[in-house]
């Protein structure tokens, strides 16, 4: 829930170039008050930038930037009123981890029976209570994010900035900060805009999130909507595992060759178009027709065991082929016929999906 204070975002029509090259290209973008956004893209989307013009370190070469009702795009960063973590901690080796945590206070002019109230509060909350003596260098890296995380929120900032800060910890580490930093946010309700180019992050902690493309906005959607609805090819390939086979539609008849494909409520457009299959979407049928199935037949050229799942390559034929995963269990590691051997796969028609021709 959004805490009372929290301010929505509005930036409209943000572009900046470096040299010739068009870094953000007109970027329009709403965050909701109270909200945790994430944006998602490869490295070089210009993610870190539009954080950085939203902070008020970079200046964009043209639109706007409103926090709440406010235009902040001349306003200077210490006056935007918001909590900032990166990758790197960027905390102060030479102060113990009181001493960091109180810095923003001492910038705001805070008492110095307020600072050690709210200090040991904040060290609470990221539960690191009574760690407030210890030296920076005493800390573990998921300890020191934790005290970075601590300073950007002692200040009850409005909004808060976050850069790739799980990426320079484990996998096992990360994925208990990512849990703790989601339900810190649901706790605080502040409106919040989180980096990353790791998509099961964004998927595992985001209420929204904005997939950014060579400096432009490729999808904006709930993380259950970016995964089973993509908008386009780029944003299919960019989440998750998908086979794309080429279709065609005419007079609103979707083919794959020429077998007909149920695509559902929805009419889709006449002209090409590609199917988008994930892996986890096709199971293996018998041969007997079934309703509200579609059916594709091929071969099996490979299966890799990978521990929880067994992930099998169909070929069927023409160039084309698709993934599919089935449990690791006894059960379905036996319905798996033997390499080379016929195979049909059934996609159910609600999880088929058609997106615009990439070529
Ligand atoms: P991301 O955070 O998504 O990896 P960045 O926003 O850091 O991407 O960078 C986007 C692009 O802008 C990259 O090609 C990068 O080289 C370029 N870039 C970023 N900052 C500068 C700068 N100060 N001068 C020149 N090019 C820059
Ligand atoms: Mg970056």
């Amino acid at each position: 829930m959004a805490s009372a204070s929290a301010l929505d975002i509005h930036v409209r029509q943000v572009s900046k170039s470096y040299g010739a090259v068009a870094v953000l290209d007109r970027v329009d973008l709403h965050v909701q008050a109270g909200e945790f956004l994430t944006l998602l893209g490869p490295s070089g989307s210009g993610k870190t930038t539009l954080l950085m013009v939203l902070a008020g370190f970079t200046r964009p070469d043209s639109g706007s930037i409103l926090f709440g009702s406010r235009e902040v795009i001349r306003l200077a960063p210490q006056k935007r009123d918001l909590g900032m973590v990166f990758q790197n901690y960027a905390l102060f080796p030479h102060m113990n981890v009181a001493g960091n945590i109180a810095f923003p206070l001492r910038l705001r002019k805070v008492n110095a029976a307020d600072t050690a109230r709210r200090v040991e509060a904040a060290l609470e909350m990221v539960q690191l209570g009574g760690y407030g003596a210890r030296g920076i260098h005493e800390l573990s890296g998921g300890q020191r994010q934790r005290v970075a995380l601590a300073r950007a929120l002692v200040f009850e900032p409005r909004i808060i900035l976050m850069d790739e800060p799980l990426s320079a910890l484990d996998k096992q580490l990360r994925e208990l900060m990512q849990l703790e930093l989601r339900r810190l946010h649901e706790k605080l309700g502040t409106t919040t805009i989180y980096v990353t180019h790791d998509q099961r992050e964004a998927l595992t902690m985001s209420d929204r999130i904005a997939v950014i493309n060579k400096g432009t906005l490729a999808q904006l959607d709930t993380p259950r909507n970016i995964y089973a609805r993509p908008n386009n090819r780029f944003v299919a390939e960019f989440i998750g595992e998908s086979a794309f086979l080429n279709v065609t539609v005419s007079g609103g008849v979707c083919r794959y060759r020429d077998t007909v494909i149920q695509t559902g409520a929805a009419a889709p457009r006449d002209g090409r178009c590609q199917l988008m299959i994930r892996p986890e979407q096709v199971q293996i049928i018998g041969g007997a027709p079934s309703d509200g199935m579609n059916r594709f037949s091929g071969r099996i050229v490979s299966r890799v065991f990978q521990g929880d799942t067994l992930r099998i390559e169909i070929d069927l034929g023409g160039g084309d082929a698709i993934t599919l995963r089935v449990p690791a269990s006894a059960a379905g590691l036996g319905s798996v016929p033997a390499d080379g051997g016929p195979i049909t796969l059934g996609l159910s028609v609600a999880d088929t999906t058609l997106l615009p021709d990439a070529r």
